[in-house]
Formats: structure tokens, sequence, C-alpha cells
């Protein structure tokens, strides 16, 4: 049945407008609410008091008891987060409101759509009448629009959770919303990119607290985020690059300079590599393990001019024939027991191990008349010895990568380290 179809036998049935009951329903489909729950919103809109049997009032549930199988719903919670985004739709732009509810048994998601009244203040205990529920990643989440009914209740619920989105970096996880964090910044660079609305300017850029690091992308520059700053920004959301946690600053964030410096860890975090990789990736993290292999593509290699891709016998994949640039690189195979990592050193990390710059590489493969003997002497110095690895873990397809910003050999006292791993394993 189409959207007509459906639009037409609701009309009737209701005896109202058939062109006013399409476009209610044309703009609850587009909103990807299922077709027979917004027949049955329309119905109770139109006064029609049930949308088939039951007296069309949601039943009050807990907030854990709500499931993908209920179509409305009347919960009672308290606003945890709340923060704007606006989204482009019908070719214009509306903004909803995204966030998190809370009651003695649990939270959810929710979306405010801009046909929705009330405030949405953090803190505030509110009853929200007939919410719609939809699925998202395997969850329920309420749907607040204008046929949800709203009213601040005066009662405070005893809710196990914090109001006000205020985190730590390390407590950030992809999908939160309206979330409040006071940061150093400490990378930030513009860039122009080609926007809705043509080019405009971003920025991004790394920021830091006392648990950890995480990048950051700016949709609308603040001045306040500069490098070096110390900030609060209010009503960020995350997203997730390259398998970690991002923070996405928005036009409806406020940035405020905090009068004394936001003091950021030294260290990252240390995890086993199998930990590491089963979280999907780690923008700042330290590893463990013993070097059992150096991979093809390592030592003395050629990049491309164009693109900086690794090339083999002077063919690049997407600019052809071209005259390769001389580089160091190691692809280093890391091993704790639990689990393996390909590490990627860069050209200084790489003449480190090896006990050379760029130049003595060269010399060596020229005497030798063999480009192989650099990663050779690497795999001599390095395989079978044991490391501690700081850096960028991503995991795709291809495998577990960590771009390494720090190499260096274990000062950790084996024995007490192949307990931990064995503690770790029986767990
Ligand atoms: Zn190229």
């Amino acid at each position: 049945m189409s959207l007509e179809d459906h639009a037409e036998e609701l009309a009737s049935d209701l005896g109202v407008d058939k062109e006013e009951v399409r476009r209610d329903l044309k703009n609850l489909v587009e909103y990807s609410v299922p077709m027979d729950e917004a027949k049955q919103s329309l119905r109770r809109k139109y006064g029609d008091g049930g949308g088939g049997g039951s007296d069309g009032t949601p039943s009050s549930k807990a907030i854990s008891e709500v499931s993908t199988d209920d179509s409305n719903v009347t919960v009672t919670a308290v606003v945890l987060t709340s923060g704007r985004r606006s989204i482009q739709y019908n070719g214009e732009q509306h903004v909803i409101r995204e966030g998190e509810l809370a009651d003695e048994s649990g939270t959810i998601s929710y979306t405010a759509w801009d046909g929705f009244g009330a405030d949405l203040e953090p803190g505030q205990t509110m009853q929200f009448g007939n919410a719609g529920v939809r699925e998202w990643d395997g969850k329920p989440e309420l749907n607040l629009g204008d046929s949800t009914q709203t009213s601040v209740v005066d009662e405070t619920l005893d809710v196990d959770a914090e109001v006000g989105g205020e985190a730590s970096l390390r407590d950030l996880e992809p999908g939160d919303r309206g979330i409040t964090v006071e940061v150093q910044v400490l990378e930030c660079e513009e860039k122009v990119i080609d926007g809705r609305d043509g080019e405009t300017t971003i920025l991004s850029g790394v920021l830091g607290d006392a648990t950890g690091r995480l990048p950051f992308t700016d949709w609308e520059p603040h001045d306040a985020i500069e490098e070096g700053a110390s900030v609060r920004i209010e009503e960020t959301f995350v997203r997730e690059f390259r398998g970690a946690p991002s923070v996405n600053v928005s036009e409806f964030s406020t940035v405020t300079p905090l009068s004394e410096s936001v003091a950021v860890a030294d260290d990252a975090p240390r995890m086993s590599i199998r930990e590491a990789v089963e979280s999907g990736g780690q923008f700042d993290v330290e590893l463990a393990g013993n070097v059992i292999e150096i991979r093809d593509g390592s030592g003395l290699i050629e990049r491309c001019p164009e693109c900086g891709r690794v090339i083999q016998n002077g063919q690049c994949r997407s600019h052809g024939a071209v005259e390769g640039e001389d580089d160091l690189r190691t692809k280093a195979i890391l091993d704790d027991g639990t689990a393996t990592v390909t590490v990627i050193l860069d050209d200084e990390l790489t003449a480190r191990i090896y006990g050379g710059d760029l130049e003595d590489a060269r010399e060596h493969a020229r005497d030798a008349m063999d480009k192989e003997v650099v990663a050779d002497r690497i795999a001599d110095h390095v395989v079978g010895l044991e490391y501690v690895v700081r850096g960028s873990l991503s995991v795709d397809e291809y495998g577990a990568n960590l771009n390494a910003s720090e190499f260096a050999e274990s000062e950790d006292d084996p024995a007490e380290r192949a307990t931990t791993l064995l503690r770790e394993v029986d767990a």
C-alpha cells in the first residue's frame, strides 16, 4: 500500500481532509516513524480515540521496560543531557535536540523533533506522554514530537546517572550528545573543506585532560579554541573517527576560556593488545609486547611525490609512473600473548632503531647493491626484544595498525608482566 492509499484510508476513517492527513503522514514517515505507528499517532491527533482496540493512551512504563516492540509509551524521567544539532531535511534546515533521559530503572536516548514545543533543561523531571519509540542501533530510543504531551513534574527522582553531561575525555563514547568538557587544546589547525554551502573553514586538532587525549573538529570556528588554551566547551557531541571517539563542536556549542590551565595526563592508558583491538580503536594508547617480525615494506622505501603512498618499482596506484622519493619506515609485528598488532614507525623512530639516518641507509643499500639490507638490520636490532609503544590505534578490514609516537625498549620486569597477562587470560 502506498502512502497515498494509507492517507486515503485514514482520511475516510477519520472524516478529515485527505491532503492534510497525507502531509502529516509523509512528515512522520520521513522522520523514520514506522507507518503503523504514524497512522496511530494521526488517529489520536484527529480524535479517533484509539489505534484499534485500546483507548489509545500509551501505557506508563519504567525506562528499563521500554522495548523496541513498543510503539508509544509514557515515561516520567529526569533530563540528563540536551544538545542541539542542525539537520537538513526536505531541503530545509531543522534544529533537533538529542540527549539522554533517566529514571530509577535506567537511561534512554531521545530525539526531540522541531514540532516538540517544550524546553528540555538538564535536571528537570518531566512526564512525556505518548512518546514514540524507535529502534536505534538495536536499542529503543524515544521520539518526541508534536503528538508528545509534556509536563514538568515537581518530583525528584533518585537516578543513578549524572545530570548535565559533564564528562572526562576517557568516558566519552560515540553517540554521546549534549556533553560538556573542560580541556586544554593541545593541537589546533585551520582546514578548508567543501561544505554544504561551498568552501568553509573548520578547526581540527587534539584536546587533552587529566584522563586522556581525543581528536576534535570545530565546525563553526570559535575564537577561544586555539593551541595552548584551556577551555570549557558546552553542548558538544561525540562521533566515531577511525574507531575512536572524536569531539564535535558546533554552532550551538558554548566555548568559555578558563583562567586556570587544565592539567593533561602525560601517560596514555596501558592496555593489553587484545583489549585495545577489541575496543575498535584508540586515539592514544600504550601497548607492550615482543617484536616477532618485521614486515615487507620496511626499511628504505620509496614514496610517490604526489600522494605520499609507498610505491613499488616506480609505480603509484593513483599516479602511475613517478620519480619516487626515498624514506624510512618500519612495520613491526608486536605480540603480547593476547593478540598482535602492526606497529608503524615513521622515519625518525626508524632511524633510531636502524642506527642511522636516510643518508646512511642509502649508502648502506648502495654498497650492498640491495635495499633489503636496511630492513634486515632493523630486524636484527629489534626482533625478539620487548618494547613499550605509544600511539594511535586503528582497526579496520586490513587489520590493527598502531601509528607510533613513542617506541622504547621495555624496562618492565618480564616476570611481572607475564603474571599480569596470565591473570587477564584467567579472568
Ligand atoms: Zn601517488
